[in-house]
């Protein structure tokens, strides 16, 4: 059947996808001040059993830190910057002009409006009544990208009924919900008061998950994130800000179509990873950011490029890729029964060619390649999302991987 042949060719061989990942949405959960004692982190998740559902579900990161200052006023810019921005006070005029503050470095709102093009109306961010600090005035971002500050009630629970509203009217693409009341009652020193707000807190993020899944405009496309700015002291529930173990582990949980299913990371990561992260999802750079992406999180699927009506044999199969994510070695391992050789050829996830074996290759028909991560000016490559792709004159076979540096 050569036209078949060629035509099959001609399909499989072109660059791989653009964007591999099935999230286009992104909700992230901040709560202020849950320690991750009363937290994910008690084993029996007396006041969190929705999350801990959620994290069967999805990912959890078993040390996730706050590396920097472990109050709101410095972390919560931190989580939106990507980085340990400094923050400036000037006079507010959307607050009758009274002192406010701003971040210094470009925020996740700027980096996706401005990258992806996005209205106000896009990017939303619900907290209770206040003066909300302001993401940045960086001359390439700046209030022209700031996110739309939903900033309404009293509780966490009117923030989550704002919330409610604003999923089923604007239907934003990226969203933030702010929870303030964790932190808040540990302050008031009231035992009851601290992780009743923590069931509650767990509560709506339960109740906004089963929400995005019952609306076709978040359904199966959709990653949620839940974190803290900080803990709190793990000698006094009713305080934070130093650099105690209650202060800097805190909780960073993934959900949704690209992240791993049951899975409890043992890669450390903190704060800063968060926007890059949520670039990396929904296909926008975080420039000055100084976290990286938490690969490790995200789904490895065997996507299989050529899947032809007509059943014909397969000539070629791939049965392990590993390890990954990987450091300095992959190793792909192959079934061909091909009378040609198995090329072997790596794209990054924009769908540029970075490496092919040459075909002088001796080792490439024994079903065993390996792989070092460098391109094909013997460079090393950037960590990332990789594609592994075997072909032979009928078919391709190729597979995420990771690479960690
Ligand atoms: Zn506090
Ligand atoms: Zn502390």
């Amino acid at each position: 059947m050569p036209f078949l042949t060629g035509l099959l060719l001609v399909v499989l061989l072109g660059p791989a996808p653009a964007n591999a990942y099935e999230t286009e949405n992104v909700v992230l959960v901040i709560i202020d001040g849950l320690r991750y004692s009363e937290g994910l982190g008690d084993p029996e998740h007396t006041f969190v059993p929705r999350m801990a559902a959620l994290a069967d579900e999805g990912a959890l990161i078993n040390d996730f830190q706050n590396d920097g200052y472990t109050y709101t006023s410095r972390a919560i810019p931190a989580i939106w910057c990507g980085a340990w921005t400094e923050t400036i006070s000037f006079s507010d005029p959307d607050c009758g002009g009274s002192s406010n503050k701003y971040a210094e470095l470009p925020s996740v709102f700027e980096y996706f409006r401005q990258g992806l093009e996005r209205p106000e109306s896009d990017c939303v961010y619900t907290l209770k009544a206040l003066c909300p600090w302001k993401a940045s005035f960086d001359s390439n971002y700046g209030p022209d990208y700031w996110p739309l500050y939903h900033s309404v009630g009293v509780t966490d629970l009117d923030v989550w009924h704002e919330t409610e509203q604003i999923i089923s009217t604007l239907a934003p693409h990226f969203l933030l919900m702010y929870l303030a009341d964790v932190d808040h009652e540990g302050h008031s020193g009231d035992w009851d008061a601290y992780t009743e707000s923590i069931s509650t807190a767990d509560f709506l993020v339960g109740e906004l998950w089963d929400v995005l899944q019952a609306d076709s405009a978040y359904a199966g496309k959709t990653t949620m994130l839940v974190t803290n700015d900080h803990g709190r002291h793990d000698y006094d529930f009713r305080g934070h800000g130093d650099d105690c173990e209650g202060c800097r582990h805190i909780q960073l949980l993934a959900v949704g179509p690209d992240i791993q299913s049951g899975l409890q990371s043992d890669v450390s990561r903190t704060i800063p990873d968060i926007a890059p992260t949520i670039g990396e999802l929904l296909g926008f750079t975080t420039p000055q950011a100084t976290g990286e992406v938490m690969l490790e999180l995200l789904v490895e699927e065997t996507v299989s490029v050529n899947e032809p009506r007509v059943q014909a044999p397969a000539s070629l199969r791939l049965n392990q890729v590993y390890p990954t994510p990987f450091n300095s070695e992959l190793r792909i391992e192959f079934e061909s029964t091909g009378r040609v050789p198995v090329a072997l050829s790596i794209f990054n996830l924009d769908g540029t060619l970075v490496y092919e074996s040459r075909p002088s290759t001796g080792s490439i028909q024994n079903g065993s390649l390996r792989w070092d991560g460098r391109d094909r000016a013997n460079k090393n490559l950037p960590s990332g999302v990789y594609i592994v792709q075997l072909s032979d004159a009928q078919m391709a076979v190729s597979q995420k991987v990771i690479m960690l540096k």
